[in-house]
């Protein structure tokens, strides 16, 4: 993995001692639950938040310790610190999903940052800040915590090449954390987990900046769109920094599901996250972008 190290490293402005790889960012995860936590410790995230850190939790019989979202769906900080302080003994990892998948949600640095404060120089807790999507984020007041990590002995950022990049297929994740974690991680994972495929072509996407500039201009001119036509047809939906975006559905997401599958669309349900009266529905292509509006007016105009 040495020419993809050294490709990160001028990718991500942080030291090769800093970086390690996983087979896909969810491979990483699992071993971030492995590493840090034993059976009966416990996870704390929010409500919605991406389902891979209860998926590995659950795997590993460690808990997932979840908080309820604020009025506008982002994650309660607040709350988040609570539930830290009545669970101490037990948890020994945060993560923060930022933006957050499936609802598009983010935090912004000002908030983040006495968040990480509180819970500076505390050795028995991990701060992950799963960013997958943070090169689709365009609010202004978004900024990735990369930069702070010198500052933070408990911190850790997780990257993926499977969205931007559209590399998913290929399973290729990066880690940002503090030397003692990666050495940690690096003593366990297995030495052939990221293929020669996924190395080959996830340094040539790192070399490829206009990619990543022509991937962003179509996801916000198709998110703008999307906006739009939602308002048009009166559907809500929580505004994202992802490249989807989650919308409400007045009978059940699985129906509105099956009837546009029928039309050859795919939206995702997300019942399991327990949002059974939404979809998530993903930027495509202008011609595909069109296609699932149109199609969604079809489907809700019959339910009228
Ligand atoms: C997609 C995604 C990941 C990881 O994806 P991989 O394909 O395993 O790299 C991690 N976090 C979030 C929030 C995601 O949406």
């Amino acid at each position: 993995q040495y020419e993809l190290l050294v490709q990160a490293e001028r990718f991500f402005q942080i030291p090769k001692n800093h970086i390690a790889f996983g087979n896909g960012t969810d491979e990483i995860i699992d071993f971030l639950v492995r590493i840090f936590c034993e059976k009966g410790d416990a996870v704390l995230t929010s409500d919605y938040a991406f389902q891979a850190y209860e998926v590995s939790a659950m795997a590993n019989q460690v808990q997932c310790l979840k908080t309820p979202v604020k009025s506008d769906w982002k994650f309660n900080l607040n709350s988040l610190i609570e539930a830290y302080e009545k669970n101490k003994e037990k948890v020994k990892i945060i993560f923060i999903a930022n933006p957050n998948n499936p609802t598009g949600t983010f935090l912004s640095k000002d908030e983040l940052l006495p968040f990480l404060n509180y819970f500076k120089n505390n050795e028995d807790v991990l701060i992950v800040s799963d960013e997958a999507y943070v090169e689709f984020a365009r609010d202004k007041n978004y900024s990735s915590l990369a930069d702070e990590l010198p500052h933070y002995q408990n911190l850790v950022v997780l990257r993926t090449f499977s969205k931007i990049f559209g590399m998913a297929g290929l399973r290729l994740g990066s880690m940002l954390a503090p030397a003692e974690v990666i050495d940690a991680y690096s003593r366990m994972r297995k030495p052939f987990n990221v293929s020669s495929v996924a190395q080959v072509a996830g340094i040539a996407a790192m070399k490829d900046q206009e990619f990543i500039h022509r991937t962003q201009e179509v996801t916000w001119s198709g998110i703008d769109y999307f906006y739009k036509e939602l308002a048009a047809m009166g559907v809500p939906y929580i505004p994202s920094q992802g490249n989807f975006v989650l919308i409400e559905t007045p009978i059940l997401g699985k129906d509105v599901f099956a009837e546009m599958l029928k039309l050859g669309v795919i939206l995702r349900p997300v019942d399991n996250y327990g949002l059974p009266y939404y979809l998530r529905m993903s930027v495509g292509l202008e011609s595909e972008n069109k296609k699932d509006i149109a199609c969604l007016k079809i489907v809700l105009d019959k339910i009228k």
